[in-house]
């Protein structure tokens, strides 16, 4: 007996358009498609059928949602979905953290990354050794850029895990006084 695997697809790289080869909304002489049937208005409900059919066809529907989302293009039906329906995704683009996008950038390629996701790469990348060269590489940023945000990390980490007493840290207030409990005000 054999068995089937379904291979998880690679994360698209920024500016690779191949995807665009496997469109099934690509016309040609044998498979004519009406461009005009992505651009329907919100009531023309017989062109938004025929390009979500095509859609959901498609074996790159993932890729071209993705590169919708991320480009910003908001006009038309992307990844067999209509202008009204990416409206939300585009707004939680900002906020997506899929740590298997931060995986692949640390694998070397070069996906699109969100703020928290970038964050994340450069904790990644410092825990794992990586060096500050490759980490300009890998980001696309100077090495400059890339000793300053390990030495943040270094700071946050000293920082992290500087002694809490305290008894060793007098507040000026207190000129190095114990407080006790009717010093805290009322509300304590
Ligand atoms: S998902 Fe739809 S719009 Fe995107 S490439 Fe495929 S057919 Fe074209």
């Amino acid at each position: 007996m054999t068995t089937t695997k379904i291979a998880t697809a690679p994360h698209r790289v920024l500016g690779d358009h191949n995807w665009h080869n496997e469109a099934v909304c690509q016309s040609t002489e044998y498979n004519p498609v009406d461009p005009e049937i992505f651009f329907p208005e919100p009531d023309e409900t017989n062109k938004i059928t025929a390009a979500k059919s095509l859609c959901g066809q498609c074996p790159v529907r993932r890729a071209c949602l993705d590169a919708a989302l991320e480009g910003g293009d908001t006009d038309g039906i992307r990844g067999g979905l209509t202008e009204e329906e990416r409206k939300p995704l585009h707004k939680k683009l900002a906020h997506r953290f899929d740590y298997s996008r931060v995986n692949a950038t640390i694998a070397g390629r070069d996906v699109h990354l969100t703020t928290a996701e970038r964050r994340a790469v450069v904790h990644a990348a410092y825990r794992h050794g990586v060096t500050e060269q490759r980490l300009a590489w890998l980001l696309k940023i100077t090495e400059e850029h890339a000793q300053k945000l390990y030495r943040e990390i270094r700071r946050a980490l000293r920082n992290r895990d500087l002694p809490q007493n305290a008894e060793t840290i007098p507040s000026p207030a207190t000129d190095g006084k114990r407080l006790d409990r009717d010093d805290f005000g009322t509300a304590a």
